[in-house]
């Protein structure tokens, strides 16, 4: 039987024979030595045993339960069943935003589509708007705010740093006649696993007595990090399924307060597809404008109940742990973090610098093309330079063992000094010494 290598070259030589015959050059049978392996797609059709262990910051491991909930037939949204259904999933969607004052939609979308929400149903072509720039979703929301005619205020950080409140709050006092009508801050940005203070910013608004509306990418942070819309006054919030929810990419859930749908009325942003008014007509009868992902909204009701089940506090109890244990084995490895200071250390994910001369991106794919881990690349300037372990979610610490351990003997491949068991060998330990037996399951 033919390897999967050799097959993949031979699918190659078969490809540059059929080019050639149509050239007329038949005869020219290209050898093993000219035909470069990369030049082709590799032959993926062979599945390993085991499973994929999947650690990037989104999209992220489902649930069984999850899954299963997921799994129904074809329904029609339109029958009388739907109503309190959907009622219920819109109820349910407060929890995860933390919030009990604020209005919920959900739209069949991705988290940029909750970007174009935010923007669109509260500002009008050149409205002030001031934002920091501090890695690639933070550089891609600002494109998007030019691009739509914004006026547009970037404060430029390093990228490891997060929301610097001072500059914020020298800004907005400077804005005398309060021309400034929103501050928009990525919470988590997923490119340097730095969470900015969302507190801190409120606390900077207020201290400049600023009315501009507060608006959140919270994308990966929300469902996982603390998030509380209503105590930080958040004015719209911004998350997407495939990230702390646990679930398939598809869903852009965006919460709006009473003050951001108040600027809608006057918004002249153009919109339609993600217009908060048309959800507003038909969503407190329980309906939608337009067909809704019914597989989605039934894994957002399971995700929710799990969610609830373990309580949001435990779940962010969670995540600080499973961070700082994926912490502990970057120190053995003796690398440093991407994020320059312990305030702004996201629990998410972790992003970790290689050396100079190693090649991150060589880690990731060693990860993948041999132990069937997935780890994230460096992004956009920080390519190459270091390499992300996403902790979000449906995640636990035997889960993170496999994360952390693949992780390490794709560093010893790729020619890297790492002594074996020096990163999980630290990180067992954190996590031993601070394991709590799971509720429901004390042994009596
Ligand atoms: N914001 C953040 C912080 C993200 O991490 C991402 C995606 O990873 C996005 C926005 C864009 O979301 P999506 O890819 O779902 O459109």
């Amino acid at each position: 039987m033919l390897s999967h290598v050799a097959k993949a070259r031979q699918a190659q030589k078969l490809a540059g024979l059929l080019q050639q015959c149509t050239r007329g050059l038949a005869h020219a049978i290209p050898s093993d030595a000219d035909t470069p392996l990369q030049a082709v797609q590799a032959d993926y059709s062979y599945t390993p045993a085991g499973r994929n262990h999947l650690f990037v910051p989104g999209p992220v491991n489902i649930h069984d339960r999850v899954l299963r909930a997921m799994n129904v037939p074809g329904q029609n949204h339109r029958d009388p069943w739907f109503a309190a259904f959907f009622k219920d999933v819109l109820a349910d969607s407060k929890y995860v935003f933390q919030t009990q004052a604020g209005t919920p939609f959900i739209f069949s979308g991705t988290g940029t589509g909750g970007w174009e929400a935010a923007l669109t149903n509260t500002l009008s072509p050149g409205d002030k708007i001031v934002t920091f720039r501090y890695g690639q979703f933070s550089h891609l929301w600002i494109d998007m705010m030019q691009r739509m005619g914004l006026d547009v205020t970037v404060i430029d950080r390093p990228w490891g740093e997060g929301a610097d409140e001072a500059i914020l709050q020298d800004i907005l006092a400077k804005d005398k006649d309060k021309k400034i009508k929103a501050v928009a801050v990525v919470h988590n940005e997923t490119t340097t696993g730095v969470t900015s203070d969302i507190k801190g910013v409120r606390a900077a608004m207020d201290a400049a007595s600023h009315p501009a509306l507060l608006l959140v990418d919270g994308v990966s942070s929300i469902g996982a990090l603390e998030f509380k819309f209503d105590d930080w006054r958040v004015d719209v919030a911004v998350t997407g399924s495939q990230k702390a929810l646990s679930l398939p990419t598809g869903l852009a859930l965006v919460c709006a307060s009473d003050k951001a749908l108040d600027h809608m009325k006057t918004a002249k942003l153009p919109r339609c597809y993600y217009d908060f008014a048309d959800q507003l007509k038909t969503n407190p009868a329980g309906s939608t404008p337009y067909t809704p992902s019914l597989s989605m909204l039934y894994g957002l009701k399971e995700s929710i109940a799990m969610l609830k089940a373990e309580g949001m506090d435990n779940v962010v109890a969670r995540h600080h742990r499973l961070a700082e244990g994926t912490r502990k084995a970057v120190e053995g490895w003796g690398l440093e973090l991407l994020c320059a200071h312990p305030r702004w250390r996201s629990d998410s994910l972790t992003v970790i610098k290689t050396p100079q001369g190693i090649d991150s991106n060589k880690i990731v794919k060693h990860a993948y093309s041999r132990y069937n881990l997935s780890i994230g690349i460096g992004l956009s300037q920080v390519n190459g330079k270091v390499f992300r372990i996403g902790h979000l979610g449906n995640m636990d610490e035997l889960m993170m063992c496999s994360a952390i351990s693949g992780a390490e003997m794709a560093m010893i491949d790729s020619g890297m000094k790492i002594k074996p068991g020096s990163g999980i060998g630290p990180a067992i330990q954190y996590w031993q010494e601070t394991a709590k037996v799971i509720p429901t399951r004390e042994v009596v």
